[in-house]
Parts: C-alpha cells; sequence; structure tokens
C-alpha cells in the first residue's frame, strides 16, 4: 500500500492509539485518530482523588503482554504502581479459607492442582495453536497467527481439534476431564465481568487466560502502573506524529473509492477507515456506546454479522470508605461469581493503602444467558437494572462490615461511577458457525478495517496485539 494512504482511526483508546502507533513505525504517518469524548484510553479510565490515580477501568498486564510492552518503549513508560494482593472473602465479611493448605482441603487442593496440570498439557498438546492472537480459522480447525512469545513469530497449522473452543467453557473443560480448573479460571474472569462459563466461548477464555498468563494470575506475577493503565495511553498519545482529535462527533461515514467521513459538521476524505469502536448494530441499551449503523452506511453482510454481537454489563463504583473499616488487601468475594449471585459484588479492589479517605472499588455484572435459553429468548429478557444492582452492592459492602463514609446529606459517599461497553463477543452457536472466518474476509472491503476488542478479546494486550496483527496483514 502507498505510504501516503490516508487512514481514518474511530476511536482512542488502546486499539485506536496503538493502531496509529503501528502504522506510524510501519512508515504510514497520514492518519487521523477520532476520538468521541475528551480524554484517550477509552476502558483504561484512571481518575485522581487526593492526588493519587485510582483504577475505574483495566488494572493490571503480566508479563506476556508483549503488545503493552511495545507501546511502553514506544511512550516511554514502565509497569511501576503497586503491588497487588489477593485474598478471600466470604459474603458475611470472614475469610475466605478455600484455598488454604489447610489440613480438610488438602485432598481437594491436591485433585485442583492435579487437573491444572492435565489442562496444560492438553491445551499445548490437542489444542496446539490455541493462544494465538485473534480466531482466525478456528471455527474451521486451523490456527494462524502471531505466538504468545516475545518474538511473536508468525504461526499457522491445521488442528480440527480447536474447533471445540467454540463450546462454552464449562462444556469445554468437562468434555476434556477437567472440570475443577473454572475454580481458578474464574477468578481473573467472571470477577472481571467477562460473564459466566455457562454461557461464554472457551476460546475468549483461553485467548486470554492462556496457561502463561494464569499461572501468572496465580502467582500475583501482576503489574501495574503508578499513574493508572490510562497513564500508558496519555502517554502514547503524546508521543504519536499525530494525537487523537479528541470530542470528534462522527455524524456520518459514507464509503466508495474513497471514505467521507462527517464529523463535527466537516466532511473529510480518507482512503482506508479502521473502526476500534464498537461494530455491534441495532439499538444497544447502553449509555457510552451507540450502533455502527447510526453512522456508517453499512452493508447487508455487516449489518448481518455485527447483529450478532454482545456485549457484557458491566459496572464500577468507588466509595469512601471509614478508615477504621480498612481492609488489609483488596479481595475476591468468589461466592458471589455465579449466575445465582449475579449483581453481587465480586470484586473489592484497594489500590493505595493507608490513604485518606480511603477510595475502594467494586465491580458487578447484570446479564447471564442462561444456557437453556436461546439468544432471541436471552436478548428479549431485561437486563438488571444498574441502579438496582448499584444498592445490592451497597448492601453487599455493608455485609462485608466495610462501612462506606456518608456525605453530607446522609447518603453513602458514592465518589465516581463508570459504566461501559464491555467485552463485545459473539454466542457458541455463531462462533461455530464461522463469525470471525467471514468477518476475517471482510477486512479490506470498502476501504474498511476491523479491529478493537470483539476482533480478539477484550483486554488491553488482545486489543493492541490485533492492531498490530491488521496494520502487519494489510499495511
Ligand atoms: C472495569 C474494567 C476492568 C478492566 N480490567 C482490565 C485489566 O485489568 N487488564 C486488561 O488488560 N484489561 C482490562 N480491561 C479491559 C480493557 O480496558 C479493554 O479491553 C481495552 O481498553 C479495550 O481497548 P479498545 O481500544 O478496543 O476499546 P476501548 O477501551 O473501549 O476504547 C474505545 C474508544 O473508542 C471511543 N469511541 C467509541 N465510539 C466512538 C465513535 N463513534 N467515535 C469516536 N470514538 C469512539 C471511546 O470513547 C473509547 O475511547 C478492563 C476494563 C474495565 C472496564
Amino acid at each position: 500500500m502507498d505510504k501516503k494512504t490516508r487512514i481514518a482511526i474511530i476511536g482512542g483508546g488502546p486499539a485506536g492509539l496503538s493502531a496509529g502507533m503501528y502504522l506510524e513505525q510501519k512508515g504510514y504517518e497520514n492518519y487521523v485518530i477520532f476520538e468521541k469524548t475528551d480524554h484517550v484510553g477509552g476502558k483504561c479510565h484512571s481518575p485522581t482523588f487526593h492526588g493519587k490515580r485510582h483504577e475505574m477501568g483495566a488494572i493490571m498486564g503480566v508479563p506476556s503482554y508483549y503488545a503493552v510492552h511495545d507501546v511502553e518503549l514506544f511512550a516511554g513508560v514502565t509497569h511501576d504502581g503497586p503491588k497487588l494482593h489477593r485474598t478471600y472473602r466470604l459474603p458475611n465479611g470472614k475469610v475466605d479459607h478455600r484455598f488454604d493448605k489447610r489440613l480438610f482441603n488438602i485432598p481437594h487442593l491436591l485433585k485442583l492442582k492435579k487437573q491444572i496440570k492435565k489442562f496444560g498439557e492438553i491445551l499445548e498438546t490437542k489444542y496446539k495453536g490455541y493462544d494465538v492472537c485473534g480466531h482466525r480459522g478456528v471455527s474451521e480447525g486451523r490456527y494462524e497467527g502471531f505466538a504468545v512469545t516475545p518474538g511473536r513469530e508468525p504461526v499457522s497449522g491445521e488442528n480440527p481439534n480447536l474447533k471445540d473452543l467454540a463450546m462454552p467453557f464449562k462444556q469445554f473443560v468437562e468434555k476434556n476431564g477437567v472440570p475443577l480448573v473454572q475454580e481458578i479460571w474464574v477468578q481473573p474472569f467472571t470477577s472481571f465481568g467477562y460473564g459466566y462459563f455457562d454461557e461464554i466461548p472457551a476460546a475468549y477464555v483461553l485467548k486470554y487466560l492462556d496457561f502463561q498468563t494464569m499461572m501468572n494470575f496465580v502467582n500475583v506475577n501482576l503489574w501495574t502502573w503508578k499513574d493508572g493503565t490510562q497513564s500508558i495511553y496519555e502517554a502514547l498519545n503524546r508521543k504519536l506524529k499525530h494525537p487523537a482529535l479528541l470530542n470528534s462527533n462522527i455524524e456520518k461515514i459514507v464509503r466508495g473509492d474513497k471514505v467521507e467521513i462527517t464529523v463535527n459538521g466537516k466532511k473529510e476524505v480518507f482512503d482506508k477507515l479502521i473502526i476500534t469502536a464498537p461494530l455491534q448494530v441495532g439499538e444497544i441499551n447502553n449509555p457510552v456506546a451507540k450502533g455502527l449503523d447510526t453512522y456508517l452506511d453499512v452493508t447487508p453482510e455487516e449489518r448481518e454479522l455485527f447483529s450478532k454481537i454482545d456485549y457484557e454489563r458491566y459496572d464500577t463504583f468507588a466509595w469512601n470508605m471509614a478508615p477504621e473499616a480498612y481492609p488489609e488487601a483488596s479481595f475476591y468475594v468468589v461466592d458471589n461469581m455465579t449466575p445465582e449471585t449475579l449483581g453481587h459484588g465480586m470484586v473489592f479492589y484497594m489500590r493505595w493503602a493507608g490513604e485518606p479517605e480511603q477510595p475502594m472499588i467494586s465491580y458487578r455484572l447484570r446479564k447471564h444467558r442462561d444456557p437453556k435459553e436461546t439468544v432471541e429468548e436471552y436478548k428479549a429478557r431485561p437486563e438488571l437494572g444498574y441502579e438496582e444492582t448499584k444498592k445490592t452492592c451497597i448492601e453487599d459492602i455493608k455485609a462485608l462490615g466495610l462501612a462506606p463514609l456518608k456525605d453530607e446529606n446522609g447518603r453513602d459517599k458514592i465518589i465516581y461511577e463508570f459504566q461501559t461497553y464491555y467485552f463485545p463477543h459473539v454466542f457458541s452457536e455463531d462462533y461455530a458457525n464461522g463469525w470471525y472466518e467471514k468477518v476475517e474476509a471482510m477486512q479490506g472491503k470498502n476501504n474498511t478495517y476491523y479491529a478493537g476488542e470483539v476482533m480478539s478479546f477484550g483486554d488491553m494486550d488482545e486489543t493492541v496485539e490485533y492492531s498490530r496483527d491488521l496494520v502487519e496483514r494489510f499495511f
């Protein structure tokens, strides 16, 4: 492609900004990044309270976040944040001893350890190729992409077993005789808002929590950033030759030989378009996302495929805690990570110890597809309400013995709320029917390329790695 090609990138989150970085590194400098809000970072969102940055969105990485490391090197930042600690509590606030090596637990823990080991071996052999970035070829029993290694070598091959990755994770691990591993994988999966194992295809679970990444979580071998994950992307944006244009309201995109974009009332013409904003079409019951068809001239093929996307209702809020109630560390409430406890607080994250008016962040999910439901039945069923589950979470906090401070009107002091369009994905039926192969076959048609979370997985590294993959393949 001509290096002077004029490229529009929609979205100033990790995917869009890193697309700009990789393009620039390949010699394409004629790009513009349009960001609709007044800041970059998207779901990497780190507001400041009492002079310290806290995390309302992404928190952590692992040493195998090679793509995020590309960004760190380019932007001159490093993972210099507070060490993460992990403890477990029961919903009543008592310590949860399920992972303690106490006598009563030993037989179960030994069985679990055996299954984890077996799972690691199965993944490396029977499911060879499972962990490459993106989903190309998986439903056809192939793998094609870049290895999760520091060199990220291109890899490809045939492996019919990979078709199993379309199954919900629960079914996948049961089929492979290792059901207990769910007890470990659930912690950084469901509590981080990625849904439940009886509804989400194993492909997503394992692209994110490949064996190497999961062992880093188990050993708390994790990265954080002092000024928050948002600061990675702020630094990246400052280093780009063309920082994102903030407050860009895209009104209309019309594609033909060229791509005409009407933004803030002005028409601009580009050769190519990279979309990292939500691809979902149709009505999205979410205050921060709108359907792609509200501004793009979607083709019938795009409409058909992108109407299959669903997302998670995953919300966070920060509240100020009474000093006498400070816990010793962040904790998980594993009992609240089940479909039956939908809407309850699953993680309680305390980033800086011993601060005045210590903010603590809680995380909850609001929708679950029952395996007995068709996609249509699931979509027609209302989700739990935002306010209703916020109330549930506050009751959870009190039951845990963590008193929130009161504001001047005697109300619980909630200092920040963050509602996102989270983890777009497709369900097993569509995954198995080749959704990814069809979308990948559309890459480049109408001068349009698709990137961002749904193309790989909703974490920082998979999205940045996919932007790299896209630029490597097509530019
Ligand atoms: C609570 C929470 C915890 C998380 N924890 C982790 C974690 O610990 N580790 C991890 O790796 N990941 C984590 N994530 C996920 C991670 O933040 C996302 O996967 C990542 O930010 C996705 O990048 P993206 O660029 O694809 O999308 P986003 O971050 O959503 O960015 C999309 C950008 O596009 C903009 N946009 C949308 N529509 C338009 C439009 N029409 N025009 C212009 N701009 C538009 C948005 O404003 C946004 O800035 C977490 C996320 C949340 C919310």
